[in-house]
């Protein structure tokens, strides 16, 4: 088998590593005579990986006591509505910055509960650079502030975590987590869904401070609640096992890699042998995202016309590249290069953006 070359945006490709294992122990884990798609979550097998993928999750963070790691479904859209849920009362406001297509969703979701105050939104011009701080409108005693850490379709990153006051700071990171090192103790939660740096579809991975889950809102069903979770370890009703247990290889293979400073290291090769094909095309490429706000995880750009991308893309595949038309929404070429993509992958485009330019600049 030839492996593709995957810049797919999500579900994404996964470490070959991690693939051989499951696939090792797909039919008999660890001798029990059955594969953990068929064991009761109760069981002491899955019990133990749930435990070691909380446990992975906190310690690659520099998380101790005082978080707790959930592994909830529905995915991070369901976040946008489970975070209001419990933590926007009548009566307060939360503040949302929007720097692209999954901050907007996320302040629609929160208008629809409650009142979401948009901080800043960098729309115009189609998102591509994150604001800075004399452009964002806190409101005076927010109930949260929520950003997302990097907006997967324009491919626009924050460089840094902003400093955005003393309110319980809320990220969706869905596209970014386990990425690079930053301080996960100034977050009050983090959620990401699985299926673009840590694993498959189907599980959702939240970050949560303790006196968080004790502050949301009691008279709401149990299973929107986070201390229903964070009192059951994640296992209230049935979780989405076999997706925690690829959750937690994942985790293990970052962890065996030297953690977020060796991703960190991996990600900046890999984004610029693309990014380095951009600016190296003499105007050929250009690059979506400012600069400054350039993603490590997906990188957008446009051709000189659309029939050149759609060239682009048809050439691509052919060469075996897969993924790389931009998302329905904003079109253009969008490379998703996630931790588990290998430096030779994104050899591989960048030489064969040299190639095209060639032929068709
Ligand atoms: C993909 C993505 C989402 C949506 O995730 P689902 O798990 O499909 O709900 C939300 N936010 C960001 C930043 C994403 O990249």
């Amino acid at each position: 088998m030839t492996k593709a070359h995957n810049f797919n945006a999500g579900p994404a490709v996964l470490p070959q590593a991690v693939l051989a294992q499951a696939q090792a122990e797909l039919l008999d884990y660890q001798g029990r005579g059955m594969s953990i798609l068929e064991m009761s979550h109760r069981s002491k097998e899955f019990e133990a990986i749930n435990t070691q993928a909380e446990s992975r999750m906190k310690a690659l963070l520099g998380l101790g006591d005082g978080y707790r790691a959930l592994f909830l479904q529905g995915g991070a859209s369901f976040q946008f509505a489970m975070i209001p849920l419990n933590f926007l009362p009548a009566g307060a406001v939360a503040d949302y910055l929007v720097t692209g297509a999954w901050g907007e969703k996320a302040v629609e979701e929160a208008g629809r509960i409650g009142t979401a105050h948009v901080a800043v939104n960098t729309a115009e011009g189609g998102f591509r650079r994150t604001p800075d701080a004399s452009e964002i409108q806190l409101s005076p005693s927010p109930a949260y502030v929520h950003f997302t850490t990097n907006e997967t379709i324009q491919g626009v990153q924050w460089a840094s975590m902003p400093d955005l006051g003393d309110a319980p700071l809320i990220a969706d990171m869905s596209s970014d987590i386990m990425s690079r090192p930053f301080d996960a103790s100034r977050f009050a939660l983090i959620y990401a869904g699985a299926q673009k740096n840590i694993g498959p579809s189907g599980v959702t991975a939240v970050i949560i401070r303790e006196d968080l889950i004790a502050q949301g809102r009691k008279d709401l069903p149990a299973i929107m609640r986070y201390v229903t979770f964070a009192k059951n370890n994640s296992l209230y009703n049935t979780p989405p096992a076999f997706s925690v247990y690829l959750l937690n290889l994942v985790l293990g293979w970052i962890t065996d890699l030297g953690g977020l400073d060796a991703m960190q290291t991996r990600n900046q090769r890999k984004a610029a042998l693309v990014y380095g094909a951009i600016d190296g095309s003499g105007g050929f490429y250009r690059g979506h995202a400012a600069p400054e706000a350039r993603s490590l995880m997906n990188v957008t750009f446009r051709l000189p016309s659309e029939t050149l991308e759609k060239q682009f893309v048809s050439e691509s595949q052919a060469a075996g590249m897969v993924g790389l038309g931009g998302h329905r929404s904003v079109g253009g070429i969008r490379a998703s290069i996630y931790n588990a993509l290998e430096e030779s992958s994104c050899a591989a485009l960048a030489d064969f953006m040299g190639e095209f330019l060639r032929k068709n600049g």
